[in-house]
């Protein structure tokens, strides 16, 4: 199992191999991630509860490869900003747990404002 750090050296040596860096601005970064996150939606576009149940089912690798496009374009613009992604992550987690206390938000999909 790679760790997070290696999965972004590898994502970068990928990039830096074939000279893309030029290309990446943060907008085009940011406007790529969020393609990726409309793949991985499309994939539920039209179909019921149901057919997204076996949809899954047999598509599970196409589901993961559009997770993991998604992740890459994370990696790499966290590398590129210089952002820890993992502690903005647990400080994005603390905020949420702060916004949506479990007494107030067990069981409801209510936004934290309106709680
Ligand atoms: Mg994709």
């Amino acid at each position: 199992m790679k760790n997070i750090n290696d999965l972004t050296k590898r994502i970068i040596a990928f990039r830096d191999a074939r000279d893309w860096k030029q290309f990446h601005n943060p907008k085009d970064v940011a406007l790529s991630l969020v393609l990726e996150a409309s793949e991985v939606m499309e994939h539920f576009q039209w179909k019921n509860k149901e057919e997204i149940e076996e949809y899954i089912e047999t598509n599970k690798t196409d589901i993961s490869e559009e997770l993991a496009d998604v992740l890459y374009w994370v990696l790499l613009m966290s590398h590129d900003l210089k952002i820890d992604v993992l502690v903005a992550l647990e400080a994005k987690i603390r905020k949420n747990e702060e916004k949506y206390p479990v007494e107030k938000a067990k069981g409801k999909h209510t936004k934290y404002n309106k709680l």
